[in-house]
């Protein structure tokens, strides 16, 4: 960030462990106004006295000018100062209680925050830094303010994960890969605006649970990642003579990790991580299966491998289950599914999701009409069920009560055009704007609904 062109926002940070340091030192140089309290009096006097309890690069220094110039100030959890501010970070501990999140200390801190919003003569924004579970921001942290007998016109609520790296946490800070703001109103959304005005990276507005979520995403994606490239060094050491990072190089330069050309859907940012029924065709679950076996023979556990292949069966009647809930039941009704390669521009179908969605539809009692530019001859090779393939996919479409997308071709693009009445469109891998519609129209992703 440049200097503060924004505006000057009073903040109050409950928490002042690693994550609520570092964020207050570095929105009190950002130009802001920040008080920082916490619990443990040990780590307020120190700090007052301008010693951090962790180590950080550059805090102890930065600190300093802060404390020096009155941009920032600590103190023990006090009500009338944080009635002041106009937005409040809970930044406490979320630790684990035999494996579940304990959520007791963001509990008492909303209850604080409840009693400033309550006292105060202005409305504020309160935002959970901490990570947190979806559901507990709107649920468990309004709920408790609320309870304090605050007006709900009187706060904001809102959540703005923390992706920082303790060893780099104030460089993070000053250049974050991309800021989250979660918000269940205008009020927490503007103050989160204003407090990140000067930071030009990408901003996502989103609501809360989504803001949750996205943290435990990140950490599970960067989990699963790592897990990969030990589980793959494991195999490189039994066999000997491969160093793993040359390996890891090797796959890195694959541009499918960082966007890609988009031949696995048709999606704008996410295009090749976009969520499906799964993947198929005749090498990732070939692949990671023989990769798990040979690893096997080597005495290793391959958990990881399992845990892949295992998620990736479930995942076509996960994705069917997850689209049709809360629909009429399927029995009876009349299904066309769109696209049976595993992929578009193929008609390889080994091992396509297809089959698992048109058995899970069977199994429902659904009658299954299929169409795929190239794939059904192969289709009907792999498949012994009583499919009955179209050829005009487009003439048919009217005499069905739901239509599936399987595999995103091109060609399926339209097929939103084409739909009226109360038909249902399930896209599992979202070929489809939902936007543009006709009313009436169910549309179902997986977590999404129209
Ligand atoms: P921490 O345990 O170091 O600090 C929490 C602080 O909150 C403690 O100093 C505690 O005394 C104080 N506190 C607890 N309840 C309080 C209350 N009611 N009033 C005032 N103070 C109170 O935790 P941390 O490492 O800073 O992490 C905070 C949150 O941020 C966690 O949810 C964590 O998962 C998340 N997070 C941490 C990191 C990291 O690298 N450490 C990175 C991203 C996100």
């Amino acid at each position: 960030p440049e200097g503060n062109g924004g505006l000057r926002v009073k903040v109050a940070i409950i928490g002042t462990g690693y994550v609520g340091l570092v964020t207050g030192v570095g929105l009190a140089s950002v130009g802001h106004s920040v008080t920082c309290l916490d619990m443990r009096e040990s780590v307020v006097e120190s700090l007052t006295a301008g010693i951090p309890p962790i180590f950080e690069q550059g805090l102890e220094e930065l600190l300093a000018q802060l404390l020096e110039s009155g941009s920032i100030s600590f103190s023990l959890p006090d009500v009338d100062r944080l009635a002041e501010a106009d937005i409040i970070m809970i930044a406490v501990g979320t630790p684990s209680r035999d494996g579940d999140i304990d959520l007791s200390q963001i509990r008492s801190a909303a209850e604080l925050a409840g009693r400033a919003v309550a006292a105060a003569d202005h409305p504020i924004a309160v935002v959970v830094k901490s990570t947190v579970v979806p559901g507990t921001t709107k649920g468990l942290v309004l709920d408790t303010i609320a309870a304090s007998g605050a007006d709900r016109e009187s706060f904001g609520i809102g959540m703005n994960p923390e992706f920082l790296r303790e060893g780099s946490a104030l460089v993070d800070f000053n250049s974050p890969d991309r800021i989250v703001i979660g918000f269940e109103d205008d009020l927490a959304r503007d103050r989160l605006r204003e407090l990140y005005a000067d930071f030009s990276c990408p901003k996502l507005e989103v609501n809360t649970q989504t803001a949750e979520l996205t943290k435990y995403a990140n950490n599970l994606y960067l989990a699963l990642q790592i897990s990969a490239a030990n589980e793959i060094a494991n195999v490189a050491a039994r066999v000997g003579g491969i160093d793993p990072l040359d390996v890891v190089e090797g796959v890195l330069s694959d541009h499918r990790w960082s966007g890609g050309d988009g031949v696995a859907g048709a999606h704008p940012i996410a295009k090749y991580l976009i969520p499906g029924p799964g993947f198929g065709g005749s090498c990732f679950p070939k692949d990671v299966e023989a990769f798990r076996e040979f690893g096997l023979t080597l005495e290793l556990p391959m958990q990881m491998s399992s845990a892949i292949l295992e998620v990736n069966g479930a995942q076509p009647g996960f994705s069917l289950d997850s689209m049709t809930e809360g629909l009429p039941p399927l029995d009876g009704k009349r299904v066309l599914v769109l696209g049976l390669s595993f992929k578009p521009q193929t008609d390889d179908v080994r091992e396509t999701p297809a089959l698992g969605m048109i058995r899970a539809l069977r199994a429902a009692g659904a009658t299954t009409l299929a169409h795929d530019p190239l794939a059904m001859d192969a289709y009907a090779r792999i498949d012994g069920g009583e499919v009955e393939f179209v050829v005009d996919w487009r003439a048919t479409v009217a005499t069905v009560d739901a239509v599936l997308v399987v595999t995103p071709w091109a060609d399926y693009r339209g097929i939103g055009d084409l739909l009226s009445g109360d038909q249902v469109l399930l896209d599992p891998r979202r070929s489809v704007d939902p936007a543009g519609l006709a009313a009436g129209v169910v549309y179902r992703s997986i977590g999404v609904k129209k």
